[in-house]
């Protein structure tokens, strides 16, 4: 390969700038021409690129969200946008493309392969942790960090007032941000919907907890848990059912995206960009690149974007003995 582009599509996350940064030094080290695509694919199809030297990428490792921006593109949706983008590649000369995003922005990618065979590679990221292939997704870790800051500081407030708190944290339709954020902030039940605790269990758990002389309770419900989906209206419900709580929601919301990525992302953002531009210049394309087992890896796109994440029992059950 002789020119690459890199792009950012989907959410954002943190460690999305660290990977920027590591696929255009790689492609530096391995003489290849790089580009920058601003706004993921709907840049790629206005041909909104420009070339990135290693100099380029410099001051933004510590960063987050993406100094590429990113963007969801319905025209690269149809056959009609696909090929403008790939017109626009090939104008450039260009020729391979490394897609930093989630698993739309694999489906995406991996059309575009079958349809115009041009060389694709995957970088996982987003928060959610919700791609097989890899222990982690970019922005899971820093992510994680962040909800625990935020317990932590919930947790000031709830024993001063002995309150119960349900904290909502992202996740999409999967817990793995909640179990573990759960876990290290201390949390008395977390809502997942992976185990779909149900509203009687869980007044009967804080009923346990109270008697066991707890005065004030944190419950972290992941966004996609079937009883948390409304968190309000189960604040009612508790409300209603459970005397001597003062009730309380706190959605975390969209602060779990942002702030600097943590030393893990940045490391794993590292080790990713240059997989996948290695990957590339060994000739192979679609696939992702992944850490399983603490090494880089390669799964095919269609795997990881098929394939559905399993949720740790282990933790599960450590979560339930913390919790006595
Ligand atoms: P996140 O998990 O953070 O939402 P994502 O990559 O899954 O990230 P999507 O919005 O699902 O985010 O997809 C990003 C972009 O990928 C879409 O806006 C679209 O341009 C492209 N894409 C998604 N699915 C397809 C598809 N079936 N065909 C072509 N392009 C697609």
């Amino acid at each position: 390969i002789k020119k690459l582009a890199v792009l950012t599509s989907g959410g954002d996350s943190p460690g999305m700038n660290a990977a920027i940064r590591s696929v255009v030094r790689t492609c530096a080290y391995h003489n290849i021409e790089c580009f920058g695509v601003y706004r993921g694919y709907e840049g790629l199809i206005e041909g909104d690129f420009s070339p990135m030297d290693a100099r380029s990428v410099r001051g933004i490792i510590n960063k987050g969200g993406t100094i590429l921006k990113s963007a969801r593109s319905k025209e690269f949706r149809t056959k009609e946008g696909r090929q403008k983008a790939f017109d626009k590649l090939v104008e450039a000369e260009i020729d391979s493309l490394v897609v930093i995003g989630g698993d739309g922005s694999f489906t995406g990618a991996l059309i575009f392969n079958q349809e115009f065979g041009f060389p694709v590679m995957g970088i996982p990221g987003t928060i959610d942790n919700d791609i097989v292939g890899t222990s982690h997704t970019l922005g899971f870790d820093t992510a994680l960090n962040t909800v625990v800051d935020a317990i932590d500081k919930i947790r000031d407030t709830a024993s001063s007032h002995n309150r119960l708190f349900f904290i909502e944290v992202m996740g999409r339709d999967v817990g793995h941000i909640a179990l573990n954020a759960g876990i290290a902030g201390g949390a008395e039940e977390i809502l997942i919907p992976e185990e779909d605790l149900g509203l009687d269990r869980l007044v009967e758990s804080l009923n346990r907890s109270k008697k066991s002389g707890k005065t004030s309770s944190i419950v972290i419900v992941a966004e996609g848990d079937k009883i948390g989906k409304n968190i309000f209206q189960l604040k009612d419900y508790i409300d209603e059912n459970m005397e001597g709580y003062d009730v309380r929601v706190s959605v975390l919301g969209h602060m779990q995206r942002g702030g600097p990525p943590s030393c893990f992302d940045r490391v794993l953002a590292s080790r990713m960009g240059v997989k996948a531009v290695e990957s590339l210049l060994e000739g192979q394309t679609n696939y992702m690149v992944g850490l399983i087992n603490g090494k880089m890896e390669l799964t095919p796109l269609d795997n990881a974007i098929k394939g559905k994440t399993k949720i740790n029992l282990e933790l599960l059950r450590v979560s339930d003995i913390m919790s006595t």
